[in-house]
């Protein structure tokens, strides 16, 4: 349980924020809002007045920053392609940072996994002239009615114009603008259809959920996410980045290699001290009080997720 006593501190936490408040609502299950169910809707109603910027990269790539997933954006003869798709009310700041960029349409859209927050514009990009593209279990989740315990929320299937057309299990090469991109699932890891996205030529690569540059990420148990899982796809990050290499988080700011060391360490170590907490049959009202993560809790547990929620979450996986 999360005390009286947390979720003030949370709510200081949440008024220091500032901009980024509506994501620590619907990220921190029973963390910020303890009496609202409904943070995803919150979230919504958030996204709309949350602000979305545009950092250039390298080559032909820039990144969208704003409320939910990071958005990749490709542009080129071929148009833009897009990897992830916001919260759907962010729709008009989307537009415009994209008209920002070029008068060229969105032709092309990848979904790094299924939540509402990367996939949310799945139905205005599709109409707009996107081919929708994800995991197998991306279009699962999207096509029926879906709950994630950890929201406290019920999604309802999404939109013939949100759901992916074309999916794959394992990976998926595609040509585009020049670069060559390539699409690996992860083992069950924030999620079970969580892909990653390197832009080969620009030697950029985007992580989705499986990484978050500084805050203690979501995992979604309801559909396949776990601490395990997420210890293990840090792994599988970890041996695929470089020095050179551009890493776009699902969360946070642009980072590399470094930061991908950093949060693996910061997720095993978090998880071996909670595990060994639930060991001596702690409860895990008693794990959160002995404030496990107290060495990061002041950076990594200010914007998305409180350390108490993100402590439930490890509990739950140990
Ligand atoms: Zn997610």
């Amino acid at each position: 349980m999360i005390t009286a006593a947390d979720a003030e501190i949370s709510r200081r936490h949440f008024l220091a924020a500032g901009g980024l408040t509506f994501a620590a609502a619907f990220l921190a299950p029973r963390g910020l809002y303890a009496e609202e169910d409904d943070l995803v809707g919150h979230a919504l109603k958030e996204a709309a007045r949350a602000k979305v910027t545009v950092q250039t990269l390298r080559r032909n790539i820039s990144v969208l920053l704003g409320p939910g997933g990071n958005i990749a954006v490709l542009t080129g003869p071929d148009g833009k392609l897009l990897v992830d798709a916001e919260i759907v009310s962010a729709r008009p700041n989307v537009s415009a940072a994209l008209a920002g960029i070029n008068a060229d349409p969105v032709k092309q859209l990848i979904n790094t996994h299924w939540h509402f927050d990367h996939t949310g514009g799945n139905e205005w990009l599709h109409e707009a002239g996107a081919s929708i593209l994800a995991h197998e279990n991306t279009r699962k989740h999207l096509s029926k009615e879906t709950r994630v315990e950890g929201w406290k929320h019920t999604f309802p299937a999404a939109p013939a114009g949100a759901i992916p057309s074309t999916v794959f299990k394992e990976d998926h090469t595609l040509h585009f603008n020049g670069d060559t991109l390539v699409l690996k699932h992860y083992l069950p890891a924030h999620t079970n259809s969580d892909i990653s996205v390197h832009f080969t030529e620009a030697d950029i690569f985007h992580t989705g959920d499986t990484f978050w540059n500084r805050d203690y990420p979501f995992i979604d148990y309801s559909t396949g996410g776990s601490i395990d899982g997420t210890i293990r796809a840090a792994e599988a990050n970890l041996a695929k980045v470089t020095d050179k290499m551009i890493v776009i988080p699902g969360h946070g700011a642009v980072g590399g290699r470094a930061d991908l060391v950093l949060f693996r360490d910061v997720m095993v170590e978090i998880r071996d001290k909670v595990a060994a907490l639930k060991k001596q049959g702690k409860s895990l009202a008693e794990a959160v009080a002995a404030k496990p993560s107290a060495h990061y809790d002041g950076e990594w547990g200010n914007l998305f997720m409180t350390p108490s929620a993100f402590i439930a979450l490890v509990y739950k996986g140990v």
